[in-house]
């Protein structure tokens, strides 16, 4: 996880930016980003900072969740 090839671009599908991050498939479906059948995906910055908001999201929910 973390540093990737410089020339990358993000998997997300659509999206053409230059990836800043990889990250695995689970995490990117856990975000509900569209990465197609890749195993890893690389994120640009934009779906890197929607990745994060995701998952914090969910961690939130499991806390929030195992206090009750
Ligand atoms: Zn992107």
């Amino acid at each position: 996880m973390g540093r990737i090839d410089k020339g990358v671009n993000c998997s997300v599908v659509g999206c053409s930016e230059k990836a800043i991050r990889s990250i695995s498939s689970e995490d990117a479906s856990q975000a509900k980003l569209n990465i197609g059948d890749a195993k890893r995906a690389y994120l640009c910055k934009t779906h890197y900072k929607e990745l994060k908001k995701h998952l914090r999201k969910d961690r939130r929910l499991q806390k929030w969740r195992w206090n009750q």
